[in-house]
């Protein structure tokens, strides 16, 4: 089977802008597509010399709204600027548009003949951007009218079972010669796993914040190319990954796939966003994933279809990694191993005995502290906003627990010999321009009523941002500090060795 291209889908304002971002992207795409809609009135016109500037096949595609596009000047002048833009063909191909995207209902003989007699070939495409797009191997069939012309459907699912059911039509088709994806983020495996689906092609753009086509689930050729070795993904490649919702960031493909790289082991690791478990357990099954990282809000849900669990998912009633073995699926908890030895590197000790610790928060993150933190012999108080959750918790172990604001000033500095941060309080919360941190408030420090002294240890085991602004004030007098970077980097090394049974090298 040929190997799926990677397409850059430009859509700049101007022609100079597109080869700007081409540039930038050149060494990891095969090909790019030239949104004309996408570009300012004036730049229209000019679309015909595009191919000469590119340098590399093109597609000419001039996107209507109804189509997720942003032409809305009627057909007539569609019609006209399709014909401008591949007039006069040269003999010289490399001066042509290499491919043209007419969509199904659009078919004008003239541009057709004009397309056909200068050798490009015509994807003949359809869009859903509403709903989902079933029965795919009759609507290949009857799209494809020609040998130069290549099928594509695209769609937008509703939920991951939509494309689940892409995964399972594309097992019908037969050849490369067809491009089937599911849109925004719920699509990104049919992107990244586009050989299992037998794609001519795959579509990525720019990961500026302002790209305009943001909406449609791309991501940009240096990250599919580099991070997730599009091209060596194959018919045997083990493919595991992360769900969770809505998953909108997640450092740990980087470190997974990085990992299987140094290890030159034909894996990938990709981001599965769905919004319960069972869709994504579902969708894990069906389409051969080993192993996956298990995120918010999905841990509880996982514990419970798992055929077996280790003793800490059960203590701690959540599980954040799921292995596929012979007799059957695998629940495993590594945010409380993680957490340990992030906490042993950072502190150097070997036991919390004698220790008093606050632990700030009571959800699940919290509980795999609240386990490493008996394990390893400490004394703790569990402080919360909903003091129902820090009593149960906190049950458990016998430790103490309080509320989470001013009237618990007095038992925080009791527990203060090391406070561990674990809401979510501070998250994505970022610096100003020029700053490390962003000022302590109430709506972005959780302990904003407690004074740090300087003798606390602190460890918020938010990664993003760096420095959150309690731990940025605790810094300010010279508190020992640590984020949860080391804490996310252990748990997955963990979760690696349970998916391959390898062990991480991923940072050599
Ligand atoms: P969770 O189960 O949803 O729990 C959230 C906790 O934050 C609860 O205690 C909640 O209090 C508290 N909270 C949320 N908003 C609050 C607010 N405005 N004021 C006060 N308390 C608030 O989430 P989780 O799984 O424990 O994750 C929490 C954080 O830890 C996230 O930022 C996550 O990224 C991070 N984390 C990091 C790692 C790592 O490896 N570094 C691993 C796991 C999690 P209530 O009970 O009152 O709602």
């Amino acid at each position: 089977m040929d190997r799926p291209k990677v397409c850059i889908t430009l859509a700049g304002k101007s022609l100079q802008e597109d080869i700007d971002i081409l540039n930038k992207y050149r060494k990891f795409v095969n090909l790019a597509e030239l949104r004309v809609d996408c570009l300012k009135d004036e730049e229209r016109t000019l679309v015909r010399k595009f191919p000469q500037m590119a340098k590399i096949p093109t597609i000419l595609t001039i996107r209507r709204n109804v189509d997720g596009g942003q032409f809305s000047e009627g057909e007539a002048n569609r019609t006209i600027l399709f014909a401008k833009a591949l007039a006069f063909g040269s003999d010289d191909k490399t001066k042509n548009f290499a491919y043209v995207d007419f969509e199904e209902d659009f078919r004008v003989s003239s541009l057709q003949d004009a397309a056909f007699v200068y050798g490009m070939k015509i994807i003949r495409s359809v869009h859903n951007m509403e709903n989902p797009i079933t029965n795919i191997k009759q609507k290949i069939e009857n799209l494809s009218t020609s040998e130069y012309e290549i099928p594509k459907i695209a769609f937008m699912p509703h939920t991951l079972a939509d494309v689940q059911r892409l995964f399972e039509e594309a097992q019908e088709l037969k050849d490369s010669n067809h491009i089937v994806l599911a849109m925004g983020p719920l699509g990104l495996p049919s992107r990244i796993l586009s050989y299992r689906l037998k794609n001519y092609l795959t579509f990525t753009s720019d990961s500026s914040p302002d790209s305009k086509i943001s909406n449609l689930g791309h991501i940009d050729p240096e990250t599919l190319v580099k991070t997730y070795r599009f091209n060596d993904i194959d018919e045997n490649t083990s493919v595991y990954g992360i769900t969770g919702w809505p998953l909108t960031a997640t450092g740990s493909p980087a470190i997974h796939n990085k990992g299987y790289e140094v290890k030159n082991m034909n894996s990938v690791y990709i981001p599965v966003r769905a919004e319960t478990f069972d869709e994504a357990f579902s969708f894990a099954k069906a389409i051969g994933i080993k192993g996956m990282s298990v995120t918010i809000p999905h841990k509880e849900s996982a514990r419970i279809k798992m055929d077996h669990t280790e003793n800490s998912v059960k203590t701690i009633e959540a599980c954040n990694t799921i292995v596929q073995k012979r007799d059957g699926w695998y629940g495993y908890n590594t945010d409380w191993s993680g957490f340990t030895r992030a906490l042993i590197g950072f502190t150097g000790l070997k036991t919390l005995s004698g220790k008093n610790i606050a632990i700030i928060g009571a959800g699940g993150a919290a509980k795999a502290i609240a386990y490493a933190v008996k394990l390893l012999k400490g004394k703790a108080c569990i402080f919360n906003r909903t003091l129902k959750r820090a009593s149960s918790l906190a049950k458990i172990y016998g430790f103490k627990y309080a509320s989470l604001g001013p009237e618990s000033v007095k038992e925080l500095r009791k527990y203060s010999d090391i406070i561990i941060q674990t809401t979510s309080k501070g998250m994505n919360c970022y610096p100003p321009k020029g700053k490390e941190f962003a000022p302590s408030t109430e709506d972005n420090d959780p302990i904003y009523f407690y004074p740090f002294k300087g003798h606390e240890i602190v460890f918020d085991i938010v990664y993003e941002p760096q420095t959150t602004p309690m731990l940025g004030r605790a810094k300010g007098v010279n508190c020992k500090t640590c984020n949860g970077q080391t804490m996310l980097d252990y748990q997955a090394y963990e979760q690696f060795e349970l998916f391959t049974g390898a062990s991480y090298n991923g940072t050599n």
